[in-house]
């Protein structure tokens, strides 16, 4: 059982279905990346600025990206025997 929040090296990971996000809260810098990606191989470029974090009750995660709230990424949590991508495998098979 791998939990679906780490931090490591000050960066927080966050496994979502669609893939990791790497969070830099101290700089207020965000990474998405696929699963399993070392964080520090990551070039600069490949961060962007984030404004907050929220992470709902419903296992829902957002990134709001500027002060205002008008873009955001949201994902959902992702964790081993995650009941919708098992879902998403069942679709596909
Ligand atoms: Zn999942």
């Amino acid at each position: 059982m791998t939990a679906a929040l780490s931090a490591r090296h000050g960066v927080m990971r966050i496994e979502t279905c669609a893939g990791s996000w790497l969070i830099d809260a101290r700089r207020r810098q965000f990474c998405r990346v696929e699963r399993g990606t070392p964080v520090t191989f990551l070039p600069p470029r490949a961060w962007r600025a984030f404004h907050s974090l929220l992470v709902g009750d419903a296992g829902v995660v957002r990134l709001v990206l500027d002060e205002r709230g008008l873009s955001a990424v949201s994902g959902w949590l992702h964790a081993d025997d995650c009941v919708r991508c098992a879902q998403a495998a069942r679709k596909l098979a």
